[in-house]
């Protein structure tokens, strides 16, 4: 087509038809630069491909290095954390137990009432409190005071019928989703703050110290019985729904997974085995890496600019966080070197940060006919109007890279996961069922993310071990969780003996 448009270009010229030359050669120019954005779409798509052979590469390397990270400390990019949690809950556990859940610019508390193997969750009440701006940046004790005093409200709320047994101490879960070197199920200390907290007379504290303290400053008598991270609340919280549940995947903001191993299969470990045979462990995934990732040079240019270069490399390709700003940047590159939006490329698309993941996964949703949604969140958070109903396609087209590199990456990391347990495959008919728990709004939300991850994943296992293999939504499991891990290692426990 290219050809035949430059010789009509030649014979308008030579009829000296300026006007009639003048179009025609606009006409080449813009159809060059179509061909240019088709040729970066088509690179880009290109260095995002992920099929089978690379994503088993990928699940192999994850297997790899969860072996080296749990040999030693600081063996591998993977933490692969001990936390502590020897014991899952059973559906056993009863009695009254709270929960505190804080990950980000709001805290939650919870208040459970677990009726034992019958009657599971009696009741369930929250109360979500958001944090003061002022306080994430202010002294420990200020922070944990004002968490402390909403707790206290919140069992001020308790009803007659509610109520710890006569003699006891109210126990508490804590759900705390920041790096922390744990020391024991109720404690750990905080490396560092993230997410917008900089409170500086935390960091190197235990949290549970912290809380304690404040706890007692308010004048509740409560115990803190378990610190946990937000996978394994939501470990704990998807075996408490299903005993088969082994690991859980948080896709949100970040993204992360946590899983049942075998205690004696942790080299790194050096206290007693627990009685259990198991410890859960928080393996910090995003923090992954291999050379067969398919990076490109917009992952490479988001990493480079980060708050945190070189690190969670996993986690920028995946997650919440990063996805509609890999789709920006590819934009950007589309409208600099193809002018898909005009010679200028529009101020608001050069904003980091600007185009969000649920903006990227509403225009990928588009289902009308004219792709009215992608035009109406160009106009709204770009400020683009008046695109080409082919521009818009091309638009959803990156965002459909994007995200099927995210889902079927983290499909691969899920295998790596079954491939260290000894699940990937079934072994003479056995028929061991294993099930992931999974949450966090990028997996709850964006639909074909969930579903192209979970294809991803029947189509690596195969069809016989897809069988055994169940993924499910544990929803609110580190809320809720917490509270169970307080129960399964709560001080009233009575200590069974053989
Ligand atoms: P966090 O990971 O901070 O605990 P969530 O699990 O609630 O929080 O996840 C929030 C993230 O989920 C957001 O940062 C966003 O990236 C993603 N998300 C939320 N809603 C949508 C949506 N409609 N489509 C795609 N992604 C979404
Ligand atoms: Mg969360």
């Amino acid at each position: 087509m290219g050809k035949v448009a430059v010789g009509a270009a030649v014979v308008c010229a030579a009829a000296v038809c300026a006007a009639a030359a003048l179009v025609v050669r606009h006409r080449i120019k813009s159809s060059g630069k179509w061909a240019r954005a088709l040729s970066i779409l088509t690179e880009f798509e290109e260095k995002c491909g992920t099929p089978s052979s690379k994503l088993k590469q990928v699940a192999d390397a994850m297997t790899v290095e969860m072996h080296a990270g749990l040999a030693s400390e600081g063996g591998s990019k993977l933490k692969m954390i001990i936390s502590y949690v020897d014991n899952l809950p059973t559906g056993d556990e009863k009695g009254l137990f709270y929960a505190l859940d804080l990950g980000g610019t709001n805290f939650r508390v919870l208040r459970v009432h677990l009726g034992g193997k019958e009657s599971r969750v009696v009741k369930q009440e929250f109360e979500e409190v958001s944090i003061p701006p002022h306080l994430m940046t202010g002294s420990s004790d200020e922070l944990f005071d004002y968490i402390a005093s909403a707790l206290a409200k919140f069992v001020a709320t308790e009803s007659d019928s509610q109520h710890v047994s006569p003699g006891r101490q109210r126990e508490l879960g804590f759900t705390f989703s920041f790096p922390v070197r744990q020391t024991s199920i109720s404690s750990g200390t905080l490396i560092k703050w993230t997410k917008g907290f900089a409170v500086e007379d935390t960091v190197g504290q235990d949290v549970v110290g912290e809380l304690t303290k404040a706890i007692e400053r308010a004048g509740l008598d409560m115990r803190v019985a378990a610190l946990v991270n937000d996978t394994v609340g939501t470990l704990a919280g998807g075996r408490y729904n299903n005993p088969d549940v082994a690991a859980a995947v948080i896709l949100g903001t970040g993204t992360n997974a946590a899983y049942v191993e075998r205690a004696h299969a942790i080299p790194k470990w050096h206290g007693l085995l627990p009685k259990s045979g198991e410890m859960v462990i928080n393996m910090e995934w995003g923090n992954f890496r291999s050379s067969h990732l398919p990076l490109t040079e917009y992952d490479q240019a988001l990493d480079a600019g980060s708050l945190n270069p070189g690190e969670q490399i996993f986690e920028k390709m995946i997650s919440g966080m990063y996805l509609g700003e890999i789709v920006r940047r590819v934009l950007c590159k589309m409208a600099e070197e193809a002018a898909i939006f005009g010679d200028a490329v529009p101020p608001k698309l050069k904003i980091p940060f600007i185009l969000r993941t649920p903006h990227t996964s509403a225009m990928h949703h588009d289902t009308s006919p004219d792709l009215k949604v992608v035009a109406t969140k160009l106009k709204d958070i770009l400020e683009i109007s008046n695109t080409s109903l082919k521009l818009r396609k091309l638009i959803v087209e990156v965002c459909d890279i994007v995200a099927t590199r995210g889902a079927r990456l983290s499909a691969a990391g899920i295998v790596g996961i079954l491939k260290k347990l000894g699940r990937d495959t079934v072994k003479d008919g056995e028929k061991q069922k294993s099930a992931v728990a999974l949450d966090g709004g990028l997996y709850e939300h964006y639909t074909k993310f969930r579903t192209c991850m979970e294809n991803t994943l029947w189509e690596l296992l195969g069809e016989e071990a897809s069988e055994n293999i169940a993924v499910e939504h544990s929803m609110d499991g580190s809320g809720i969780g917490a509270a169970l891990l307080a129960a399964s290692h709560s001080q009233y426990i009575e200590v069974e003996e053989p």
